[in-house]
Formats: C-alpha cells, sequence, structure tokens
C-alpha cells in the first residue's frame, strides 16, 4: 500500500483527469481558501478556472458539448476538490445533479436548449426541494402551481435552502401539481426556472430574498427562493409531463449521493493529512506528539476510516455506472462517509490541541464544514431508512 485512497482501474483519461484537478487544488484552492472563507467571498477566479478546465461538463454527453465522463470520474474529482475546500464542490454539485436529471428525463427540447449552455458553464444549475417547513419529508411540498388555462402555471409559494440559489440561473423547482392527487408524490413536478442571477426579484414573481448565514461552507451562496404568482409554461416541465417530479429528484438525489459521499471523502482526507503532518511537528514531553501511542493510533484510526470510506464511494459510483440499481449502496457510502467524516475531522482537531480552534489552522473550518454532509442530500436517519427498506426488500421471508 502507497498513500490512501487510491483508485485501482482507472482508464489513462480518468487518471490524467484526476491528477489535473489534484494539482488544481493544490496550486489555487488550498492556498486561498482560508482567506475566502473568512470573507465569505465567492471564489469567482477559481470557479472561472474550473469553467476553462471543462468541469461544468464532466458528466455531460459529448454531443451536448460535455466530456461525457463517468459518474465515478465526477466523484474523485469532486473528491479533489473537496480536499481543497467543501464550497468549491458545492459550486459544481447542483449542477452536476440539474444536468444529470435533464439527460436523463429532460425532452429533446429541453436537453438542446440547456445541456450545450451548461457544459460550458454558461448556465448554471441548481435544484430546490425543501421549504422552510420541510427537508426530508419531500412528499408534504406546498408550494403550488395552478393551472392557468391550456398551457400555463402560476406558480406560490417559498422554498428553502438553495445551494447556489443566486449565482445559478437554471433552478429546478419541485413543487405540487393537481394531477394525480390520489398520492401525495405523484402530484408533484419539477419546473425548469431560467433566471438572471442576483438576488432581489429576478423574474416577475421569483424572488431570491438574501443569502443565508451559516456555520460554515462559506464562499456560496445558500439563499430562500419565493415564488408570487410566477407564470411558468408548460415547455417548462421536466420530461413535459406533471406528476413525475418526484421521481426526478429521487433519481437525481441518488447521484448526489455519490457525490455528498466524495466530498466527505476529501474532507476526510484533508483533516487526516493535517493531522498527520502537525503530529510530526509538535513535540510534547521531549518527543513528537506522533510518538506517543495515544496519537499514532488515533491516526491509524483515522486514516482506516479514510481508506474505507474512498472504497464505499468508489464502489456506489462504479455500480451506478455500471447501470445497476444503487439505492442501498449509495446510501450506505453517504452514510458511512459522512459520518467517518466527521469523526475524522473531530480527531484531527484533538491532535491539533489548542491550535485547532484558531482560525489561523486550516482544521477549524474542516470543523465548520464536516457537519453539512451529515444532513445534505438526506440526513444519516434518512439514508438507514432507505438502506434497511433495500435490505428487506432484498432479504424478505414469504
Ligand atoms: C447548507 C445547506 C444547503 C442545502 N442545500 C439544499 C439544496 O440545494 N436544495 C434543497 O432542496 N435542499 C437543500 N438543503 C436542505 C437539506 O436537504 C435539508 O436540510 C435536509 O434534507 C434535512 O431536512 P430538514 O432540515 O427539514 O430536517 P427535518 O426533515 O426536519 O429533520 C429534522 C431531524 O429529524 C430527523 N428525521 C426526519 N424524519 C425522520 C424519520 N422519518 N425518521 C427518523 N428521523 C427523522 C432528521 O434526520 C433530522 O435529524 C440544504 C441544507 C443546508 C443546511
Amino acid at each position: 500500500m502507497t498513500r490512501l485512497a487510491q483508485t485501482p482501474g482507472l482508464t489513462d483519461v480518468q487518471q490524467e483527469i484526476v491528477a489535473n484537478v489534484r494539482s488544481f487544488v493544490d496550486k489555487q484552492i488550498i492556498p486561498n481558501a482560508q482567506e475566502l472563507e473568512h470573507a465569505d467571498e465567492y471564489p469567482q477566479e477559481i470557479v472561472d478556472d474550473m469553467r476553462k478546465m471543462g468541469l461544468f461538463g464532466l458528466m455531460i454527453p459529448e454531443e451536448y458539448g460535455g466530456l461525457g465522463e463517468s459518474l465515478l470520474t465526477y466523484a474523485l474529482c469532486v473528491e479533489e476538490l473537496a480536499r481543497g475546500w467543501m464550497s468549491i464542490s458545492g459550486v459544481i454539485n447542483t449542477h452536476f445533479i440539474v444536468a444529470y436529471m435533464l439527460r436523463r428525463h429532460g425532452t429533446g427540447e429541453q436537453k438542446q436548449r440547456f445541456l450545450p449552455r451548461m457544459a460550458t458553464g454558461e448556465v448554471r444549475g441548481a435544484f430546490s426541494m425543501s421549504e422552510p417547513e420541510l427537508g426530508s419529508d419531500v412528499a408534504a411540498i406546498k408550494t403550488t402551481a395552478r393551472r392557468d388555462g391550456d398551457t400555463g402555471y402560476v406558480i406560490t409559494g417559498q422554498k428553502m435552502w438553495l445551494t447556489n440559489g443566486a449565482s445559478s440561473t437554471l433552478v429546478a423547482a419541485l413543487v405540487r401539481t393537481e394531477e394525480g392527487a390520489d398520492k401525495p408524490h405523484r402530484n408533484l413536478t419539477t419546473f425548469l426556472v431560467e433566471k438572471p442571477a442576483g438576488f432581489g426579484e429576478v423574474l416577475p414573481g421569483v424572488t431570491i430574498p438574501r443569502k443565508l448565514e451559516k456555520l460554515g461552507y462559506m464562499g456560496i451562496d445558500t439563499t430562500e427562493l419565493v415564488f408570487d404568482d410566477y407564470r411558468a409554461s408548460a415547455d417548462d416541465i421536466l420530461g413535459g409531463v406533471p406528476g413525475k417530479g418526484f421521481g426526478h429528484m429521487m433519481d437525481g438525489i441518488e447521484v448526489g449521493r455519490v457525490n455528498v459521499s466524495a466530498r466527505a471523502c476529501g474532507v476526510a482526507q484533508r483533516a487526516f493529512e493535517l493531522a498527520i503532518r502537525y503530529a510530526q511537528q509538535r513535540s510534547t514531553f521531549g518527543k513528537p506528539i506522533a510518538e506517543h501511542q495515544a496519537i499514532a493510533f488515533s491516526l491509524a484510526e483515522m486514516a482506516t476510516k479514510v481508506e474505507a470510506a474512498h472504497l464505499m464511494m468508489v464502489n456506489a459510483a462504479r455500480l451506478k455506472d455500471s447501470g445497476e440499481r444503487n439505492d442501498v449502496a449509495a446510501g450506505m457510502a453517504k452514510y458511512l462517509c459522512s459520518e467517518y467524516c466527521a469523526e475524522v475531522t473531530q480527531a484531527s482537531f484533538r491532535i491539533h490541541g489548542g491550535y485547532g480552534y484558531s482560525k489561523e489552522f486550516e482544521i477549524e473550518r474542516l470543523m465548520r464544514d464536516a457537519p453539512f454532509l451529515l444532513i445534505g442530500e438526506g440526513t444519516s436517519e434518512i439514508q438507514k431508512q432507505i438502506i434497511s427498506k433495500g435490505l428487506l426488500r432484498e432479504y424478505r421471508e414469504h
């Protein structure tokens, strides 16, 4: 074994893409992350470079101008980006989910309308399920699209927690429609809302009120979105048919879970790197703290968790790429990677002693970022629901 989190069996192209991203992270993200984070400043230069590198089109098919890469390649790039700064992986995460949903469920016209511009990063995606009163319980969505004539809809309601809500220019929003009202999730529909970037009333009836203040995950904007009699057309419905939005979003967040796993792997790797470096530099009682068995064992535990998380994440991505159902694998990966990330980050923080609490040391940022991974794309409790449901399906006793 050499370094942690290696991935055997990659093609030359995959290796090259991941190596390029790693070098970009080491040169341009890690040296700037703390300053941008503390200023809560949007990483515009880094994002511009990511556009040039083609990262916004990584998984968009070549026919639409993207690189047509696999979920595994994407996840390995995200792991590297999050190793540098979790907020950077957040910039492309929602974009990737919306592009994925469009590719899988969009009409031909919708793919032509959005995917080429998404591949270059000109159009940037955000997705919106959550509302002030709900997150896990998606089927309880209250925002409503009422029929208005034969081809129109009027949308009213409040959405919450949109990652990239202001910087995005295309929001995939899940709202309630009147069709198929027999089951709560049959009357949910995804509307594609193309809007200008920015705050305020960006379209008649669409307002992005403000940036939400957060514990961490700074630099990128997380916002509310208010629909106030926003007029949409039937052409804006993802796939053209109302009532299918719940399935679209669940498909999108399933790949999103692999993506969150990859982010957790990246943050945990960075926490480990910082800990093993610090443990060799800091001395107490006449020797480097790495030579105290308690610290050495802590490093061993951290490394084992980093390795296990990486393997679970790669397995879930490969399963999806092979066309197999991966809800349980993605749920397990998301659950394990995010929990291990929180544990590894906490262990690294402890190794840093008092300096772990200083804003001059990177670990303080990781301590604020890691908890989000326990929540986003479904909490650990929701992952355990998905996993146990899948297990009972597979091991059913007749
Ligand atoms: C920084 C940030 C960015 C986000 N970005 C987005 C985004 O881009 N788009 C978007 O749509 N949403 C986004 N979210 C919202 C996120 O997906 C939700 O916060 C998350 O799904 C949890 O929902 P909730 O906060 O409403 O918690 P709740 O659903 O109210 O859950 C509260 C607690 O109850 C537990 N719980 C809930 N139901 C059950 C159950 N049946 N059994 C056991 N325990 C349960 C949960 O695990 C949790 O511990 C973001 C959130 C944050 C903080």
